[in-house]
């Protein structure tokens, strides 16, 4: 039996697998591919220690700094899917798609999320050619320009926030006609001169040319079609954590976070822990991931040798 199976392959799932086979517990990771959400940035730059690297070269380091422990006690599956976690005597069983089953005595389910996407026409092409999902990633490539923001909760207004700073103007887009964000958020928000924000609305196309370059929406009050001009368009619509794996064992929120402690990463099943963008922690970022999952194997450490 295992000491410790770690299942995802993202930043918190990679930091797992390092400590983990540092204290040299006998542990399992899952990992279906490696790097996790932000592969697909071109330039992130707030990767502490590292001022600017590409999300594929983040996860070739992420990947290739687990696999300098495979030797040891740590057994890398990578290219499967987990795909039920079940208790057993002492433990649990973590089988994977391909058939392969594997007992361990704790685990750790690092399995991060997927954004919600714009489900209209053209969201798919200029993903990544304008149309963003990370303001705090990619924002400051957008400075001096109009730009637009779909969402009207909080993540939506902190986005709108934090663009204020550099880009020249700011429209918010909200499907509803009262915004979800905290009124003082949005208070202090819609007070910028550079801040606009329309609600009631339908988003119904992004247009490009070799960037996307304008948003259509319908105003739902009155049923007129427009089309805004901008440089950029931030997506905030929520997150889909990916826990089903945990579904019946751990206790999830309204969202489907795994609910954790956030002292020990611990969830409500005892011997299974939870780490990263798949938690119900606040905020979630690269080095969010990887601290909250060292946490987490530090307290599953501690509590295999009791
Ligand atoms: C476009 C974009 C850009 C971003 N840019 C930045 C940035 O510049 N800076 C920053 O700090 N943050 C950025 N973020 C946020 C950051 O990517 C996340 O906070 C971080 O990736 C969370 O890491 P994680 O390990 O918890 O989960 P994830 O990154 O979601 O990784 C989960 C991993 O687990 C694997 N997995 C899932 N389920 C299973 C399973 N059942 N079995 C096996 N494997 C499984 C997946 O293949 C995936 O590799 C960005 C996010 C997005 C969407």
């Amino acid at each position: 039996m295992y000491d410790l199976v770690i299942v995802g392959g993202g930043p918190a799932a990679s930091a797992a697998a390092v400590y983990a086979a540092r204290k040299k517990l006998n542990s399992v990771i899952i990992a279906e591919t490696f790097g996790g959400q932000s592969t697909v940035s071109t330039d992130i730059q707030n990767w502490i220690g590292t001022v600017s690297i590409s999300g594929d070269k983040l996860a070739k380091d992420l990947r290739a700094h687990v696999l300098a422990y495979a030797e040891g006690t740590l057994h890398v599956d990578e290219g499967s899917r987990a795909e039920k976690i079940e208790k057993i005597e002492g433990g649990f069983a973590v089988t994977t798609g391909s058939g392969k089953r594997y007992e361990t005595k704790t685990v750790l389910v690092a399995t991060g999320s997927e954004r919600r996407k714009l489900g209209v026409p053209g969201a798919d092409t200029y993903d990544h050619k304008g149309l963003t999902y990370c303001a705090s990633c990619d924002g400051p490539m957008f400075g001096g320009m109009d730009v637009a923001v779909v969402g009207g909760g909080n993540a939506g207004f902190e986005t709108a926030a934090q663009l204020l700073a550099y880009c020249k103007s700011v429209t918010l887009f909200d499907s509803g006609a009262a915004f979800k964000a905290d009124p003082i958020t949005v208070e202090k928000v819609l007070a910028q001169p550079n801040m606009k924000a329309v609600q009631n609305v339908e988003i119904l196309e992004v247009k490009g040319a070799a960037m996307a370059n304008a948003l259509v929406y319908k105003d739902k009050t009155t049923g007129e079609t427009h089309e805004l001009p901008v440089g950029g368009i931030f997506v905030e619509i929520g997150q889909i954590p990916s826990t089903g794996i945990v579904a019946d064992l751990a206790g999830r929120n309204q969202w489907n976070h795994v609910v954790i402690d956030p002292r020990t990463q611990r969830t409500s099943a005892p011997g299974i822990w939870a780490a990263g963008d798949c938690t119900d922690v606040l905020y979630h970022q690269n080095n969010i991931a990887v601290g909250d999952a060292v946490r987490a194997v530090e307290d599953i450490y501690l509590s295999l040798f009791k």
